[in-house]
């Protein structure tokens, strides 16, 4: 039995597979926000109550919104500030017993997608969260890329390629830089951008129903976003030249965006044909959780 454990800022998830990838038990509860103490805590618990009732012991693995730092193994990169420079890794392992397996919850998006998701079957998978936020993950024959610095598949903190068609200065990123992927192809940033350009006030997803609807407005803001999602992934596909991307978080749900951007990217890339295929999530919300547990289909 594989346990998964979403750690997120707001719950923390548990998702208990068997073999096949069946579930046999999800739970989840709120995150103990602040307190690092009370979330290794809970963490404890969700695993220790699974086991009594599935009666079994289980490989635990961990997906949290960081990294992991090469340098001594504390979590970097977290928008769950209190995770910071703490050795959850450690932690986990002296209270829970066993050795434990963490990733970056995009790099487990990407894992649970590649091996019984939309992308199963394929060698390289480039795995996309487009939600309040933009990450990566990068999986090669069902094992997560991690790389030299723990941030294979960053991608959301490259600046935009080709800014073309921009004459305003590009936006500040948390970062500290300006111009991040993340700054054009959040949510946030898709409901910025239709601002900036003298529209309403709308969330994304109400940008994208409008524009199916014909509001002039809303269509060239979401053309503009296709415009810069497909020079953001050409470039991924120049250089890793993925088999498959799967794109999850809110902005997935856009259907358009896996007929338009393929059309699109193929101005971009550096080659005759274009054979990735740009795909659909199949597991949502579920997808972090279920990866986090697929950190131990590989020995
Ligand atoms: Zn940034």
């Amino acid at each position: 039995m594989r346990l998964g454990i979403d750690l997120g800022g707001s719950k923390i998830e548990l998702v208990a597979l068997d073999e096949c990838g069946k579930v046999l038990l999800r739970r989840r509860r709120p995150t103990p926000r602040g307190s690092y103490r009370e979330t290794v805590a809970a963490v404890g618990k969700l695993v220790a109550a699974a086991e009594r009732e599935l009666g079994q012991r289980g490989s635990v693995g961990v997906g949290i919104p960081g990294a992991e730092s090469a340098v001594d193994g504390t979590v970097k990169n977290a928008n769950s500030t209190w995770l910071i420079a703490h050795a959850l890794r450690d932690d986990l392992q002296t209270l829970l017993q066993r050795e434990v397996r963490l990733a970056n919850d995009a790099n487990c998006f990407a894992l649970s997608e590649a091996t019984d998701g939309a992308a199963e079957g394929a060698e390289t998978v480039f795995g996309v969260i487009l939600g309040t936020g933009v990450g990566g993950g990068i999986v090669v024959r069902q094992r997560v890329l991690e790389g030299a610095n723990r941030i294979a598949g960053e991608w959301g903190h490259n600046p935009l390629p080709l800014p073309d068609e921009e004459i305003l200065p590009p936006p500040p990123c948390y970062c500290g830089r300006c111009g991040c992927i993340e700054t054009w192809l959040s949510g946030p940033a898709l409901a910025a951008d239709h601002l900036r350009h003298g529209g309403e006030a709308l969330i994304a997803p109400q940008i994208a129903s409008r524009a199916s609807h014909g509001d002039t407005a809303c269509e060239a803001t979401l053309q503009r976003y296709e415009r810069r999602l497909a020079k953001a992934l050409a470039m991924v596909v120049n250089i890793l030249d993925p088999d498959a991307i799967v794109l999850g978080g809110g902005l997935s749900n856009i259907d358009r965006l896996y007929r338009s951007v393929p059309q699109l990217w193929r101005r971009y890339i550096f080659s005759d044909v274009v054979q990735t295929r740009l795909l659909r999530n199949s597991h949502g919300d579920s997808s972090g959780v279920r990866g986090a547990a697929w950190l131990w289909n590989a020995a």
